[in-house]
């Protein structure tokens, strides 16, 4: 099987790489910029892919990169994906996350029309980031309609060590770690009361192969239906090294967002023969001991590890 997988120098986009590369897969992995200091990463955990370079933001060089893969599935897992870049900057996470799905449709329309397209859409929908991904979505659909295979992975919450600390979890873990090698900062953190989905992104990549190789078109929940609170994932985080999380962490309400929802879950797809593998304790003292050994090796990041090894 043939695939380019956007967003290959991210958190799932590598996942789903290495997981693609190790069962033989031919990976096209499309990378933005001159030059992006984790392809080199990409290529040791992923042996045997080829880069190609584009932008979501430009269709020529999407639609050059669909010609060259000539690729069976195209997995779109590039974007803005942090809700608060997207309110940072809006504009810009509109026309990436939004209007650039429209862009790679054209690019798969012209160039590879057979080709079945899997988007990772999200059960997030309010902000900047919500609304562009409402936006893909609904053009996703349209070209569904009009004949194209165009499938959504509607993505709850999932993490790794690969996760910026833009994230709370990865912001919460790396503070662990510090707190762990006698580090007395306090942790500033906004309110902890939303529950929602922690799925682990090595489980959850899992389920866009089946989506693409084992389903019609159409929208898939991929989610965990065990939703936990922020409060209870600091607190699981901290008592992984044996500290209280009262005595490391205090409150700060600027950090709200200005759109915030109570609860953020869905239950894994019916359809799906896929279902999540890593529970939720199992997740954060997973993330809790990457970045402990990732500060005590000295590692560029936490999730330069491969998985499947
Ligand atoms: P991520 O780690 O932030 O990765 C985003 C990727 O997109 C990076 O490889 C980045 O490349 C690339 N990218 C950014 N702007 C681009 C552009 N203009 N053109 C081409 N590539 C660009 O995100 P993730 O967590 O893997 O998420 C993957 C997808 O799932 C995203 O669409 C996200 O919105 C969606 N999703 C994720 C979750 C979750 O919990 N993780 C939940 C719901 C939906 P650089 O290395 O160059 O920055």
């Amino acid at each position: 099987v043939r695939v380019l997988i956007t967003g290959a120098t991210g958190q799932d986009g590598s996942y789903l790489a290495e997981l693609l590369a190790a069962d033989g897969h031919d990976v096209f992995a499309m990378v933005r910029g001159q030059w992006n200091p984790r392809q080199e990463w990409l290529g040791a955990l992923a042996p045997g892919i080829q880069v190609l370079r584009g932008d979501l933001l430009d269709l020529q060089s999407l639609i050059d990169c669909v010609s060259e893969a000539n690729p069976d599935v195209v997995y779109n897992l590039a974007g803005v994906s942090s809700p608060g870049l997207a309110w940072r900057e809006p504009e810009l996470a509109a026309q990436v996350t939004g209007v650039g799905v429209l862009r790679l449709l054209q690019a798969v329309q012209a160039a590879a029309g057979a080709a079945v397209v899997v988007q990772a859409s999200s059960i997030a929908v309010h902000g900047p980031y919500g609304a562009a991904k409402l936006y893909a979505s609904a053009i996703c659909r349209d070209y569904r309609e009009r004949g194209l295979h165009v499938s959504e992975a509607v993505f709850g919450g999932h993490h790794s060590p690969r996760r910026t600390p833009d994230f709370l979890s990865r912001k919460v873990t790396m503070a662990v770690a510090r707190a762990e090698a006698d580090d007395c900062d306090r942790l500033r953190l906004g309110p902890l009361t939303r529950s929602q989905d922690w799925g682990a992104a090595p489980d959850f990549v899992r389920a866009l192969r089946e989506i693409a190789e084992g389903q019609g078109p159409g929208a898939f929940d991929v989610s965990t239906g065990d939703p936990h609170t922020s409060a209870e994932f600091v607190e699981l985080a901290y008592a992984a090294v044996g500290l209280d999380w009262r005595e490391h962490v205090v409150f700060d309400d600027t950090f709200a967002q200005p759109t915030d929802v109570a609860s953020l879950s869905a239950a894994p797809d019916q359809r799906l023969r896929w279902r999540p593998e890593m529970p939720f304790g199992e997740l954060v003292r997973w993330l809790v001991r990457e970045d402990v050994d990732a500060m005590t090796e000295g590692l560029a990041f936490a999730g330069s590890r491969r998985w499947n090894l």
